[in-house]
């Protein structure tokens, strides 16, 4: 089903949000129902707010974007919903409009998306960040509360150390020409993860595939689809549908990303798109199809594994990673939460809702106190970040590491 979110109240896709039946039994698995025990936080209570947006029954207030900004977009309703309501793509849609209405709402986000969008500007960020870093400059604002304490102070304090920019585009030999794998690095990963990248790269290598890195790829769209900015984010899609020719799987290194690019089905609803979409694979699960291939020394470590969002609902392969790190010996897996809940991170939803955010972070929180692990492992950019952040505010030291840097670190040379 191909939903393309509206440019004009009319092409809000009614038919979909009219599919929900109202039974409500989403609503004991979303977080922010949860937290707010009000029905204009649930599911379907945001679908009905946007039928009555569209069809011109309510207005756009303050409120109304209250509660739809509200929206985690974590979609653990459409996992569990029996009427297979699309309400991903309903919430974009809903967003959409909201911004069509009121453009001054998506202002700050057009720069932001330039900047993850231009590789160049985002590495003269990387360096310029490495700057304050090295020069003690950060310490020392951190020491004095200069920052304050609004949206400035919140993104200092996500910060994780910078390393310099690792390189996206390192080919690896093949067992055969059949075996080429692409990497989808996505806009920050090569200079907060570039660990990660280069594990990667080792582990795909070790498992006989070619992982190739297209240089003209660029961000996948899904800060400007959540946001609002669907023309920007259906602009990004079809970039990256250029950049990623071929029939190779598609694996990217942030679930976030993967569950965007598998998106791009629905969002751009062309023959191309879909065929791109069903090349998207869990980096995790491609490796363990050949997992014993990889030569693991043990790690006598207690691992706790946080399972992002969207690689619960989306990309919906949540045992990936456990099966994967399961090929180290001796290693003991733990989960972080049994619930898999979201963590708050949910796109920027850990910079501009930061009450929120924490409240949905600290059940993550108490589990890694009360689990003491020596790592905890996320296959998702923003989640790692924000429970990074949480973690130092506890005065814990325990690392967050993506999976594959684990995994890369046991590799035998
Ligand atoms: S979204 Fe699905 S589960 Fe939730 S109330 Fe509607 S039909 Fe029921
Ligand atoms: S996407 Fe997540 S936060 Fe939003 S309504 Fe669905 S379950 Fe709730």
């Amino acid at each position: 089903m191909a939903i393309v979110a509206p440019t004009s109240a009319a092409a809000f896709p009614l038919a979909e949000a009219d599919l929900c039946v109202k039974c409500g039994l989403c609503l004991p698995h979303c977080p922010t129902y949860l937290d707010a025990r009000n029905e204009a936080d649930s599911p379907r209570g945001r679908i009905a707010l946007m039928q009555g947006l569209a069809t011109g029954v309510i207005d756009q207030t303050a409120k109304l974007e209250l509660h739809l900004d509200g929206c985690l977009s974590c979609r653990a309703c459409e996992a569990v919903c029996p009427a297979k309501v699309p309400y991903g793509a309903l919430i974009d849609a809903g967003r959409a409009l909201l911004a069509e209405r009121r453009p001054a709402r998506v202002r700050a986000l057009a720069p932001l998306s330039v900047l993850l969008s231009h590789r160049p500007l985002r590495r003269a960020l990387g360096a310029l960040l490495r700057l304050y870093q090295r020069s003690g400059m950060q310490k020392l604002l951190r020491r004095s509360g200069a920052l304050g304490r609004g949206r400035i102070a919140r993104l200092e304090g996500l910060l994780p150390q910078i390393a310099a920019a690792t390189r996206v585009d390192r080919p690896t030999i093949a067992d055969s020409a059949n075996d080429s794998v692409q990497l989808f690095v996505g806009c920050v990963s090569d200079l907060v993860e570039a660990e990660a990248v280069d594990a990667a790269a080792r582990l795909f290598a070790a498992c006989g595939y070619a992982l190739r890195s297209p240089a003209a790829q660029t961000c996948c769209g899904a800060l400007d689809q959540h946001g609002g900015r669907p023309a920007t984010a259906r602009g990004l899609a079809a970039h990256n549908l250029t950049a990623f020719a071929g029939d190779a799987p598609i694996v990217a290194m942030a679930s976030g990303c993967g569950a965007s690019l598998l998106d791009y089905a629905t969002m751009l609803g062309s023959a191309e798109a879909r065929r791109f979409a069903a090349r998207v694979r869990d980096p995790a699960r491609l490796l363990l199809a050949r997992a014993e291939r990889l030569q693991l020394q043990p790690l006598r470590a207690r691992v706790a594994i946080h399972v992002p969002c969207t690689q619960q609902n989306v990309l919906r392969d949540p045992q990936a990673t456990r099966a994967l790190l399961a090929h180290i010996p001796q290693i003991e897996l733990l989960e972080l939460e049994s619930d898999q809940r979201c963590c708050g991170a949910a796109g920027l939803n850990f910079v501009t809702q930061p009450q929120a955010s924490d409240r949905l972070l600290e059940p993550k929180l108490a589990a890694a106190r009360r689990l003491q692990p020596d790592f905890i492992v996320s296959a998702n950019i923003g989640c790692s970040l924000h429970l990074s952040a949480g973690l130092r505010r506890d005065g814990s030291t325990v690392p967050v590491l993506h999976p594959l840097t684990l995994l890369a670190r046991q590799l035998r040379a």
